[in-house]
């Protein structure tokens, strides 16, 4: 009787929404399909002898923790190796600072949880990861968008905006960054704006939630300081995942920072789900403590620089005149824009009819959505498919921004399914 089920719902799920990484699933599962769309570690990336290794060891456990009820902040051992881990990269926290939770999407889930009330303002890069808007979508944070460049967050317009913001009475509750390897734009915040944020979060008292789950997958250049090694007091909140260095089956990832932030986190986990599960928790405390995290790791990093190589080189190939994109350091996507006035979202079928799909860029942007962005994952696809697949593309493309362009690609609002109107607030 879905008539009478439909009148149950509570009001907030009429704020709940699919990610529109979703919408390309359909593509990406047809048979012969090439999937650039995912943001998926490779499977040749899990440790597979290491963790038979822990497993192992864990089944034979004397008191068997690795399957018993647990603390809700964590296990402790995990806890005091993720405060060592954090140490290495100059970020000092103290183990009642760190909270153990199903994955960085949890940690972003759980601070919307106990930060946010309906209009409240977040502010984010434009684009941005979309999975915090699928987190807060309940929470219904009203977002303020801030550009980047090839340095990252443009730190001087969050300045002026901070500023103007603060004229209005309007202290956001927090800025969520991903500072290295950005997903889904491949850029890497320079040393230099990353000491500015941190300055700007004490001066203008601003929580920023710096989400670094691509930390260790720098393959090129020099590492660079987490902006929560920048922050004298408290104001920033380090997120992090061994989704993408260990396996993101698992769903183990953490969130460290204010004491009395991850306090409130914690008493808000419990009424979610208690705890962390104990086996990953257990895997991954392991995984470090054993050394095997760090041995691993070249590794992984060696074959995502091979994969990046190769799809840079078929884009220098294939890709048309007009058409540019980003080239990391590192993590697992880039990020390529097309001339404006070309939309992204239309070609997406056409690219499925050659065999390869990406993700239109629309779906990262918390205000109206530039139409002319896609992302493309390297981590993913086979070494084999990522040159067939970069080549199709460059059909598509070659077809869309040529002069037999056809014209009136489409717009990027009508593109849209109909869903309850997200409160956003118009750029500045
Ligand atoms: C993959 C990803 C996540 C989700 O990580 P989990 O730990 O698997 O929840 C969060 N943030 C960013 C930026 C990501 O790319």
């Amino acid at each position: 009787m879905p008539a009478t089920v439909e009148s149950l719902f509570a009001e907030r799920t009429k704020w709940m929404r699919a990610s529109d990484v979703r919408e390309i699933l359909k593509y990406a599962e047809m048979p012969g399909i090439i999937s650039l769309g995912g943001g998926l570690p490779s499977p040749d990336s899990f440790p597979l002898e290491d963790l038979a290794v822990i497993f192992e060891e864990l089944l034979k456990e004397k008191n068997a923790g690795a399957f018993q009820y647990g603390p809700t902040p964590g296990d402790a051992r995990l806890r005091a190796a993720l405060v060592e881990r954090l140490k290495t990269r100059g970020v000092a926290v103290e183990t009642e600072g760190v909270i153990v939770t199903h994955g960085a999407q949890q940690a972003i889930e759980l601070l919307g949880r106990v930060l946010l009330d309906p209009g409240d303002t977040v502010v984010t890069t434009e684009p941005t990861y979309l999975g915090i808007f699928t987190a807060l979508a309940t929470y219904r944070p009203s977002y303020h968008g801030i550009r980047m460049d090839d340095e990252g967050l443009l730190t001087d317009v969050l300045e002026d905006d901070l500023r103007s913001l603060d004229r209005k009475g309007v202290r956001p509750k927090f800025l969520y960054v991903v500072p290295t390897f950005h997903n889904p734009a491949g850029v890497t915040m320079s040393a230099r704006r990353r000491r500015r944020l941190a300055d700007l979060a004490t001066e203008y008292r601003v929580l920023v939630v710096e989400d670094d789950p691509y930390y260790d997958l720098r393959f090129e250049g020099e590492d660079l300081p987490p902006v929560a090694s920048l922050d004298k007091e408290g104001w920033v909140i380090s997120v992090g995942s061994f989704s993408k260095i260990l396996a993101p089956g698992f769903r183990v990832g953490w969130a460290a920072g204010h004491p009395d932030v991850i306090g409130k986190m914690s008493l808000a986990k419990q009424g979610v789900d208690l705890f962390t599960n104990s086996f990953g928790q257990r895997v991954a405390e392991r995984y470090l403590r054993l050394g095997m995290l760090d041995r691993h790791l070249p590794q992984v990093r060696a074959m995502y620089r091979r994969k990046r190589d190769l799809m840079l080189a078929a884009m220098e190939e294939h890709f048309p005149e007009g058409v540019s994109w980003t080239r990391p350091q590192g993590g697992m996507f880039l990020w390529v824009t097309l001339p404006s006035g070309v939309d992204t979202r239309p070609l997406l079928p056409r690219a499925a009819e050659r065999g390869v799909v990406f993700v239109p860029g629309h779906g990262f942007f918390p205000g109206p959505p530039e139409a002319n962005h896609m992302r493309l994952n390297y981590s993913y696809p086979s070494e084999a498919d990522i040159p067939r697949a970069i080549e199709a593309l460059g059909g598509v493309l070659t077809e869309a921004t040529g002069p037999m362009a056809a014209p009136a690609v489409g717009r990027a609002s009508s593109a849209r399914a109909p869903r309850p109107p997200r409160p956003r607030r118009p750029r500045c």
